[in-house]
């Protein structure tokens, strides 16, 4: 009896229970509903670990924290392809604008002969659409000249020395990597003019050229001996449209290998 006392008592126990929640529904509803608004509000706005642990290591002399929103990242669409920079070819005409550099004893002057190259060098880039400057021999746009290449125009001694003295040669900056520049000049010069290549005069004068320590760093830039105007005097006034032609060729050959 007394065991089955102790059941009913705990039946009706729950019973009571049962009945004091069934009557009081509305508020144990409206305290569930609560909790769980509390729970998703706080689950909602909490920051992320990692930011959590920073906002408290840096709250302990402030009581802001920083506001963080997560923005996703948006690809920048371009609306034109990027184009290169315009080509730009500097010619130096070698000695214009200071001196008139080797003489002839009929007056010839490698300025008159370097510009007349040069000028013809110019015409034909500028027919195909590049630009291109004749520039001084210590021309003030050299030292911030922003262009694809420079090549200094020359020419050698007009005073006969032997029959050797005939044929051309280039030298590159030392400053720049212009080895690129140098060999396409070199093969289509030789190719141009058929003269052949005077090494052994390439002096310290050539390749520590002032220009090249002018010239701002990345501007390939070589300089060219069209020829000597004693022996190859012929090539370099009258046909000087062959010469001009070989240089033509080197430009474009370089101009090809950097695209
Ligand atoms: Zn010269």
């Amino acid at each position: 009896m007394q065991s089955d006392f102790r059941d009913n008592s705990w039946e009706n126990e729950s019973f009571d229970w049962l009945r004091l929640l069934g009557r009081n529904l509305p508020i144990v509803i409206f305290l569930l509903v609560a909790f769980v608004g509390m729970g998703l509000t706080y689950w909602f706005f909490s920051p992320p670990e990692a930011t959590a642990e920073m906002i408290a290591n840096s709250s302990s002399s402030s009581l802001s924290a920083p506001f963080y929103k997560p923005i996703p990242a948006k690809p920048v669409l371009q609306r034109l392809a990027q184009s290169p920079g315009p080509i730009r070819i500097g010619l130096i005409a070698g000695h214009k604008g200071s001196d008139s550099g080797a003489v002839c004893a009929d007056g010839l002057t490698e300025a008159e002969v370097n510009l007349n190259i040069a000028e013809k060098v110019a015409g034909a880039l500028l027919a195909q659409g590049i630009h291109a400057d004749i520039l001084d021999e210590f021309d003030p746009r050299l030292s911030n000249y922003g262009g694809t290449a420079v090549i200094s125009i020359h020419a050698d001694s007009c005073t006969y020395v032997n029959d050797l003295a005939t044929g051309y040669k280039v030298a590159p900056s030392s400053r720049t990597d212009s080895i690129q520049l140098q060999s396409c000049m070199e093969a289509a010069y030789a190719q141009a003019t058929q003269l052949p290549y005077h090494a052994n005069t390439i002096t310290p004068h050539m390749t520590d050229y002032h220009a090249f320590r002018s010239l701002p760093d990345g501007v390939p830039a070589i300089i060219v001996e069209t020829g000597f105007m004693n022996l190859d005097r012929t090539l370099l006034t009258t046909n000087a449209d062959v010469p001009a032609a070989g240089i033509l060729n080197g430009i474009q050959c370089f101009l090809d290998s950097t695209q």
